[in-house]
């Protein structure tokens, strides 16, 4: 299955990732990710990407298309993948849905979280996340069992650059004003579920898996 996880920043898509990628066997393609590992390794593509995750903006249509048709093309891709983060403008959808119909493939599910805009400002300033894997945390609703360690991996779990308070309220006025309308683009073409993202953890994991099992299930 090729499924889409859409919502604003700190609606839980990284969240709910890990047990979809488990259920469905299929890769995580993080846009997000992609553009802190590149940021790690000081590749010219993390320099690149920097200058708009600092902003709260957007990285360029091309740039970001380019690399997830890359990486859709990849061999363990080829049964299908979880997308997060992407697409994040209509162009975004629009090259990513042509790319599919060319490889014929097509997006099998959208599940969009749907969370309440003075939620997120608190999920995201609380935020942590582990250097190594990514794993999200909250220093208040679900802190690491060690302080500052991954749980999972035994990385170095730290506030991101871009969770800071400035950044944060700029990333969600860039998502009202270039992401947002991917939704309706969306489900014009292809079938979507919104789910209620304000939910707890476990109980948005359940609507998440009884939304995967019904698409499963359809003829
Ligand atoms: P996204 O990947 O959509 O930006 P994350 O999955 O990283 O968002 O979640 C953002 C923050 O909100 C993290 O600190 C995470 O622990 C917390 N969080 C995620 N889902 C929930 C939830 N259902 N209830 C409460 N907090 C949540
Ligand atoms: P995320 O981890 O999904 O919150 O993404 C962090 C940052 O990476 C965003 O604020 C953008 O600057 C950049 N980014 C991630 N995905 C995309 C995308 N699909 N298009 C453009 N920029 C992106």
């Amino acid at each position: 299955m090729n499924v889409l996880l859409f919502g604003p920043p700190g609606a839980g898509k990284g969240t709910q990732a890990e047990a979809i990628v488990a259920r469905l066997d299929v890769p995580h393609v993080a846009t997000g990710d992609i553009f802190r590992r590149h940021l790690k390794e000081q590749t010219e593509l993390g320099r690149l990407a920097k200058g708009y995750m600092d902003k709260g903006e957007l990285v360029p249509d091309q740039v970001v298309c380019a690399l997830v048709t890359d990486r859709l093309a990849q061999p363990d891709a080829s049964k299908g993948v979880l997308l997060d983060g992407f697409p994040r403008t209509v162009s975004q959808g629009e090259i990513l849905l042509d790319w599919f119909s060319k490889h014929g493939r097509a997006v099998d599910l959208v599940l969009s979280l749907e969370v309440a805009p003075e939620l997120l400002v608190a999920r995201l300033s609380g935020r942590r996340t582990c250097r190594s894997c990514g794993r999200s945390y909250h220093v208040e609703t679900s802190p690491p069992r060690v302080e500052g360690v991954c749980d999972s991996c035994g990385g170095e779990v730290v506030q991101r650059d871009d969770d800071r308070e400035e950044t944060v309220r700029s990333r969600l006025e860039t998502y009202l004003r270039e992401t947002a309308a991917v939704l309706p683009f969306l489900s014009e073409r292809c079938p979507v579920v919104r789910l209620d993202g304000s939910q707890s953890i476990a109980s948005v994991g359940a609507q998440v898996a009884a939304a995967i099992e019904q698409a499963q299930s359809a003829p």
